[in-house]
């Protein structure tokens, strides 16, 4: 089992991280030290670099293995460009989209919006990813979101390609017919320059943007270039019911991040690893940014037993050790725009990350977890529900401190399977169950009657008829799967099926708890395996 950076290399891995085919291993593994060292000087990294970072990690550990995968009679040297070549041209961004448009904001003054769409890959179409607002915005942050969302898909198996947008703007700086004016004017500039469509490129709610948005984006891309598209509200998803949404999208990041936490922490082979008894209900858990992810995981940990001691917002922490109320915190929210001041809490001086819990999850902004404070962290399990959280440094720190680290690529991807559902359900122009529901409780009792006649034919019916009664759990799933019934099983198996993907990984390649390059190396593979089977980039 090899924890850090150090070790890897060590095993003279590496040969493809500087994505210079024709190098010899050795420099390439020289080039990765660099890289390595040079985040340790600052670990402030250039957020794409970190995400780079990462998947020379992966990359390193795979490339062997897709050498050998190659069923050609090429020579292993050409095989290996090939394989080296696949890599590089994975790696990058494909397009960015940089934008500045203006608006007349409601007091007669004229600004001028920055923004960006930047699409990682168009191995599978359409590209999906979210579009935020906030004052970090930049191209770079762009760029490495949309080359999370490629590896994410992949984990998870939704197949579109990696793509991200944020426009930059405090959205509490602006009225709502602002913010109105902003995001149309934005969908046009996507359309008019083939950053948005149904099979193209389809957007999703991130930080600071949520169904509103979403259905302001899709009127406006049905009623201008999409007009005439029959699939044009398929060019975004997280949209409200009524506009074509799909029930359960809002909750399914934060549900998608408790069943990934569930699925490890009900692993007696990990938890005994990290001195911890699997299970939720003896586990304390800390929440960074009362926002979507942040509220729905915590909703979902909370009702299967886990306890919230804390949660950190932009404008304080809270604390209390009996545990905070999710619902109770959401209305106080509400009511006061703001967590500070709960009653049933104590604020919390100093850095909430640091404090006493076993499970800490960042859902706010990228680069939280640092070399700074990675020592200080007392959790032992760092479960990522925002993009980015931990910087390479962070990182390496943890897989020495023997914490687990479970990383956004998995977790917090329920957003987007959820996202493919509705995609899905879009483009099929009709909602999940609604040509089977009557079908499947006509079947269902009709079973249930040739059950009761055969029984009465065996035994007769002296003692009266003999009344075949259904369970109170057959008769809740008599009609059939509802849609959210469907959403949320699909969410639930997909999380289910990529984490034991994760772990088979980690343990074929000695990985330990490095999670996150266990997930790279499955994320790799499969794209990877698009490359390689769609033979065009080699004409
Ligand atoms: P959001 O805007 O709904 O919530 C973010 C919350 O974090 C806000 O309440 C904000 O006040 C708070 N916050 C911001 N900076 C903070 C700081 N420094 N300390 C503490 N709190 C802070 O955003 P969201 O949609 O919940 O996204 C959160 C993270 O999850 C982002 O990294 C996003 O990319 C990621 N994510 C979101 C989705 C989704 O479906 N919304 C899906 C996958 C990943």
């Amino acid at each position: 089992m090899y924890r850090c950076f150090g070790e890897l290399l060590a095993r003279g891995a590496g040969s493809v991280l500087a994505a210079e085919g024709t190098l010899p291993a050795a420099s390439s593994v020289l080039k990765y030290r660099s890289y390595s060292q040079a985040v340790d000087k600052s670990d402030d990294p250039n957020f794409f670099t970190m995400v780079e970072g990462f998947f020379d990690r992966g990359a390193a550990i795979v490339e062997d293995k897709l050498v050998e995968g190659l069923k050609t009679k090429e020579s292993t040297e050409l095989k290996r460009k090939k394989v080296k070549g696949i890599l590089r041209i994975i790696k990058p961004c494909n397009h960015v989209l940089s934008l500045n448009f203006p608006i007349r904001r409601d007091n007669g003054e004229w600004e001028v919006i920055e923004a960006y769409r930047a699409q990682h890959s168009q191995h599978r179409t359409p590209c999906k990813g979210g579009i935020r607002y906030g004052m970090d915005v930049c191209e770079d942050e762009v760029k490495a979101l949309a080359s999370l969302m490629t590896y994410k898909c992949a984990v998870v198996d939704v197949p579109f390609g990696g793509a991200k947008a944020g426009v930059k703007i405090n959205p509490k700086n602006y009225s709502d017919v602002e913010l109105e004016k902003i995001t149309r004017r934005f969908t046009i500039e996507l359309a008019k320059k083939g950053f948005i469509g149904p099979g193209i490129d389809v957007p999703a709610p991130d930080m600071s943007t949520g169904e509103r948005e979403m259905s302001w984006i899709a009127d406006t891309f049905s009623n201008t270039l999409g007009y005439s598209d029959i699939n044009a509200m398929a060019c975004v998803t997280g949209k409200p019911i009524s506009q074509g949404g799909i029930h359960g999208r809002i909750s399914a990041t934060g549900r998608g991040v408790f069943h990934g936490i569930e699925n490890f922490i009900n692993e007696g082979s990990y938890m005994s690893q990290l001195g911890l008894s699997p299970g939720f209900t003896d586990k304390t858990f800390i929440i960074q940014g009362f926002g979507n992810v942040g509220m729905h995981s915590m909703r979902y940990l909370h009702r299967n037993g886990a306890k919230c001691v804390g949660v950190a917002e932009w404008d304080g922490s809270i604390w209390n050790p009996k545990g905070i109320d999710p619902k109770e915190l959401e209305e106080y929210k509400l009511a006061n725009g703001s967590i500070v001041g709960f009653p049933d809490s104590t604020p919390y001086e100093g850095s909430l990350l640091e404090a006493d819990c076993d499970i800490l999850i960042p859902a706010a902004g990228e680069k939280q977890l640092t070399k700074a404070n990675a020592h200080k962290i007392r959790a032992k399990i760092v479960a990522e529900g925002a993009n980015g959280p931990t910087t390479p440094e962070a990182d390496r720190i943890f897989l020495e401190r023997n914490i687990l680290v479970i990383p956004d690529m998995y977790l917090n991807a329920g957003g987007v399977t959820v996202s493919y559902f509705e995609w899905l359900k879009n483009l099929n122009h009709v909602s999940y169950g609604r040509l089977t529901f009557k079908y499947e409780r006509d079947s269902n009792y009709h079973l249930l009657m040739s059950v009761q006649e055969s029984l009465e034919r065996k035994f007769g019916k002296h003692g009266g008829a003999i009344p075949v009664v259904p369970t109170s759990e057959f008769q809740a799933r008599v009609s059939g799967a509802s849609e959210k019934d469907i959403v949320h099983s699909g969410l639930a198996f997909t999380m289910e099926r990529s984490a034991k993907a994760i772990m088979r990984t980690a343990n074929k390649h000695n990985l330990g708890l490095d999670l996150r390059t266990a997930a790279y190396v499955n994320a790799i593979e499969k794209v990877f395996q698009v490359y390689n089977a769609s033979g065009l980039i080699f004409t």
